[in-house]
């Protein structure tokens, strides 16, 4: 069996984020026994999205969900259902958008790498507003019949100068313009899986391999039933834009098991876990000198969640914090935490297996002490 380290791969703490680059996060044995039993029998594909789609509407409180590969591959086929509806001839035809609406407003303050999902399908963005301030006669000029949606990246990416998701919601939906929210990492808090599309929006799409848990190449498109069908119809197995994007039998029932896990945490006890372990962090680590730790919140990506902020006096220490967090990822075990704002070293709780919180403060320790 192929192992990482026959592949000459080290494994490393996560106390950063829920990044993709180092694999997004943990599969919960609940998750990777529902994978292994989906992974034995051929299926009907189709109908099998439709039976996990519906159980996932149901337990999030949305009228229908569509399983995509991920938070960005449901950004594209989301869009592409925005653009094409249930319109056989224009699913065909994209990314080719003769005859059709070719244009996606966007916050100019939320423009990010993401955006370029929603380029995939050929509209152009019309950035709105400028960074920090826009109101909604931005918004009103903005919309045409060429619109095919508004997207709204939900979280830090914004900012607090933008026009209300609320009024974007109504203002859009007057002109009979559908309204999607990019909250791929906006869990926890847990509500946000039937927040947005309460407030009206006509989709919300989540990462199913962030905080959720599922499978790494699998997403959550949550939402109106018109979205969800046009998003099958651009979707695997027809071959259409989303045929790349393929969704498998495992990644469907692995994304359902872990919506069914993460509903049933106990969300405020892991809330005052997380609490306490960066209170342990702290106080630890304040004990050394030319070191000054302090709670930091929210989190980066604007969850609800403590991350511990070591300042490092390099002076004192002798080595700086991008030392010190080299060194922390070369050495062993290899631990991976962030490079914060003002030349800090950001330690986060929320990827961390049980146990790893000592790890990680010994590590980091070891590092500063040299
Ligand atoms: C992580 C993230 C994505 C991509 O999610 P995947 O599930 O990895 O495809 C998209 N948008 C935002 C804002 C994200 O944070």
């Amino acid at each position: 069996m192929p192992s990482y380290e026959e592949l000459d791969i080290t494994p490393t703490i996560n106390a950063n984020a829920t990044l993709t680059r180092l694999g997004g996060s943990i599969m919960p044995p609940e998750v990777l026994e529902a994978m292994m039993e989906a992974a034995k029998s051929f299926i009907d594909l189709p109908e099998l999205q439709r039976r996990v789609g519906n159980r996932i509407a149901l337990l999030t409180q949305n009228e229908a969900c569509y399983v995509s590969s991920g938070a960005a591959g449901g950004i594209v086929v989301a869009i592409a259902a925005c653009v094409t509806g249930n319109e056989k001839w224009a699913i065909e035809q994209l990314p080719d958008l003769t005859g059709l609406k070719n244009e996606v407003i966007v916050h100019k303050s939320q423009r990010n790498g993401y955006d370029h999902a929603v380029r995939q399908v050929g509209v152009k963005l019309i950035e709105i507003g400028w960074p920090g301030e826009a109101e909604v006669w931005h918004l009103e000029r903005a919309i045409n019949e060429k619109t095919a949606a508004v997207i709204w990246f939900e979280g830090a990416l914004g900012s607090p100068g933008d026009i209300p998701l609320e009024k974007v919601i109504d203002t859009a939906h007057a002109h009979g313009v559908p309204v999607l929210v990019d909250a791929a990492a906006q869990l926890p808090p847990i509500e946000n899986l039937w927040k947005f599309t309460q407030m009206g929006a006509d989709g919300a799409i989540f990462s199913g391999g962030k905080d959720l848990r599922g499978p790494q190449s699998s997403g959550l498109v949550l939402g109106k039933q018109w979205l969800i069908d046009a998003c099958a119809l651009n979707g695997p197995p027809h071959h259409n834009i989303g045929r790349p994007m393929k969704v498998g039998k495992e990644e469907m029932v692995g994304v359902l098991a872990a919506v069914e896990r993460y509903l049933s945490l106990d969300h405020e006890a892991r809330a005052s876990q997380m609490e306490e372990i960066v209170a342990g962090w702290c106080s630890e680590l304040n004990r050394l000198d030319g070191v000054t730790a302090t709670r930091s919140f929210p989190s980066e990506a604007n969850q609800p969640m403590p991350r511990t902020r070591v300042q490092i006096d390099a002076s004192v220490v002798g080595r700086t914090h991008s030392e010190i967090l080299q060194g922390m990822r070369d050495g062993t075990p290899s631990v991976n935490a962030a490079s914060g704002p003002d030349e800090t070293i950001m330690l986060n709780p929320q990827t961390l297996e049980e146990g790893e919180e000592e790890i990680v403060l010994a590590r980091l320790v070891e590092e500063i002490q040299g």
